[in-house]
């Protein structure tokens, strides 16, 4: 038997279950696909004001206790490979893709003057660049910057012919001689499947004049804009100009739990950036329970109705900015509105690589392209492979209150196939000195409270 479970997946979801692992005495080892953890949330994991008040610069001390607790491995750059054994007893391989940037790096950010290769940085919802030698944002875990081989003007296996990064860096932290991929076998008991999910094609806008006006963006592009790590500072300003908006329309196309909420969020969020006239048009009728919640929670959370209709133009070319006509189902009518933004949500889509890894999983795939949950007992993270659990949008989208309750019920169960002698359990406010558990989980159980309350109770998914 063994004390450790792999968690498939770094975002808010896998990190929350990793530290239930870690209070319960258990070992965690996390792995994620990208070169830093967080997610789609790394950017408000740095946002000081979501985890109290802290200074520009200052370490964040989730990341901080995140690095610092015994019971957690993190593995970036990685994918799992191969999945054997039983319940309890799963051996498991994973494959650490190069960095090529040491953790000698000190950010000093010399190569990033000089490496020729520009790039849409993903981080920044596009909105940005970066270079093929780069870091996402302005804090990040791991620290050290990477280099993304793909897009590097040195290719393997003689990495010529660029080098400028290298030459460049005082530090000696860029090391092209690393091994492409590096192999991991652990010994876990269980497996929790965490890898989030990736956010709809935007091209698929295209009719709504996505791509020929820049004040249209999608919801991705404006939530990284509402971020205080992004390129505005936390400010809803147009790209076209820099200049403040005074109104705004967001168009929802699918409206769904999660994209709903994305938009009465965002809505609520720019309502509070004094911008004058935001409203939303859901191009849908407005029947049924869709209907009802749909004006419920955009009442709620922003205090505001929704407009349902028809889009029949956006004309990008009129005098007081986009002008937007649609056919207004509940008026009965043609309507015409100019607006100085209009924000387009996207739909969420599986992640990446998901049916490679519920291949490699040994879990169905449903139809839809999310990974299969029996529910068996109502709490949807069970799979049919014993011993492997999910949680998050893994298994379709969610919002982040629910991706925590799954985290915790799929740690619970994973936590069930360990060997129960090798657990000290994190019995908080228990008078048995001996079982609490270490500092560090306490601090890092603290930050993550802190940055979950203030993501759940200010939305910002
Ligand atoms: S890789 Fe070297 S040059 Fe680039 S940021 Fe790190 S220390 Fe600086
Ligand atoms: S070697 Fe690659 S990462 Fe370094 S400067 Fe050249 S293109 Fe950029």
């Amino acid at each position: 038997m063994t004390d450790s479970v792999l968690i498939v997946g770094a975002g808010v979801t896998g990190l929350h279950a990793a530290q239930e692992c870690a209070a319960a005495g258990a070992k965690a080892i996390v792995i994620e696909q990208g070169p830093i953890v967080g997610g789609r949330l790394a950017a408000a994991m740095t946002k000081a004001t979501a985890i109290g008040d802290r200074a520009e610069g200052e370490k964040v001390p989730l990341l901080e206790a995140l690095a610092n607790n015994d019971n957690i491995e993190i593995i970036t750059n990685a994918t799992l490979k191969k999945v054997d054994g039983r319940p309890g007893a799963l051996e498991v391989s994973i494959v650490e893709r190069a960095r090529f940037v040491t953790d000698a790096c000190t950010r000093c950010k010399l190569c990033h003057g000089v490496c020729p290769v520009v790039l849409p940085n993903e981080y920044d919802a596009g909105l940005t660049f970066r270079k093929a030698i780069y870091t996402p944002m302005l804090h990040t875990m791991p620290e050290a910057w990477v280099i993304d081989i793909e897009n590097c003007l040195n290719t393997p296996p003689n990495y010529l012919p660029c080098n400028r990064c290298s030459e460049v860096c005082e530090d000696d932290a860029i090391h092209f001689d690393q091994a492409l991929t590096k192999s991991h076998n652990r010994h876990v008991g269980a497996i929790i499947l965490a890898p989030g999910f990736r956010v709809g094609d935007a091209t698929d806008f295209k009719e709504f004049g996505y791509g020929s006006h820049p004040d249209i963006v999608t919801s991705a592009e404006l939530q990284r804009l509402l971020e205080s790590p992004g390129p505005t500072g936390g400010y809803a300003s147009k790209p076209s100009d820099e200049e403040y908006p005074e109104s705004v329309l967001l168009v929802l196309d699918n409206p769904s739990p999660f994209t709903l909420y994305i938009v009465a969020s965002q809505a609520h969020q720019l309502i509070e950036q004094d911008i004058e006239d935001v409203a939303v048009l859901i191009l849908s009728q407005p029947t049924g329970t869709a209907g009802t919640d749909a004006a419920k929670l955009l009442s709620e959370m922003a205090g505001i109705q929704a407009n349902w209709g028809t889009m029949l133009q956006v004309d990008t070319a009129a005098e007081n900015g986009l002008a937007v006509s649609y056919e207004d189902f509940q008026a009965g009518k043609l309507t015409r509105h100019s607006y100085d933004m209009i924000v387009l949500c996207t739909d969420v889509a599986p992640a990446d690589n998901l049916a490679d890894l519920a291949e490699t999983a040994g879990v169905k795939l449903g139809k839809d392209g999310y990974l299969t949950v029996t529910d068996a007992d109502g709490e949807k993270v069970c799979t049919d492979h014993p011993g492997i659990f999910v949680a998050g949008c893994a298994s379709g989208p969610k919002n982040i209150k629910n991706s925590i309750a799954e985290a915790r019920a799929a740690t619970r169960k994973a936590i069930s196939q360990l060997a129960p002698v090798s657990l000290v359990s994190d019995t908080a406010g228990d008078s048995s000195a001996e079982s609490a558990p270490p500092p560090a989980n306490e601090d890092m159980r603290a930050q993550i409270e802190k940055l979950l309350h203030a993501l759940i109770n200010q939305p910002n998914v």
